[in-house]
């Protein structure tokens, strides 16, 4: 069991199983929500996702031209998580959610990147990580 949650505490978050990937994503948007040069991300499955409090949604759509909701605190701002919306409006059955939000550092020392995606646009002083797939673009995702 992972928990997290914002920078003030209004919104918490708890996750029951294994992510199914850890992703760093150097694209445009993950540099606006995050304010950092690239985002750590793990992939979960939303139902084992447990939210407490009311996240703030921002539909957008990506580079990748999918319809995405990110997540906020509606009082901190500190950006929580994001999903796919599907073409009948549902929300994907994954949810990427930023690893920064959790409580415990071991997990995210514990847990390295798999993948780094959008590498196009990695700033030029950040080196890659050693043994993470490399994709320019959007990880071909399942
Ligand atoms: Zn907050
Ligand atoms: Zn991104």
């Amino acid at each position: 069991m992972a928990v997290g949650g914002c920078f003030c505490g209004k919104v918490r978050v708890e996750y029951s199983g294994q992510p199914l990937a850890s992703a760093l994503c150097h694209c445009l948007d993950c540099r606006k929500l995050t304010g950092s040069p690239y985002s750590y991300n793990f992939l979960v499955k939303s139902a084992e996702l447990h939210v407490s409090g009311s996240p703030k949604e921002v539909a957008k759509t990506s580079d990748s031209g999918n319809a995405i909701k990110n997540y906020f605190c509606p009082d901190c701002g500190t950006p929580l998580f994001g999903r796919k919306i599907k073409s009948n409006g549902d929300s994907d059955e994954t949810t990427v959610v930023r690893a920064g939000i959790f409580d415990d550092s071991r997990i995210l020392h514990e847990r390295t990147p798999v993948v780094e995606i959008y590498t196009e646009q990695r700033l030029k002083w950040v080196s890659p990580i050693e043994g993470a797939d490399q994709f320019t673009g959007m990880l071909p995702l399942p």
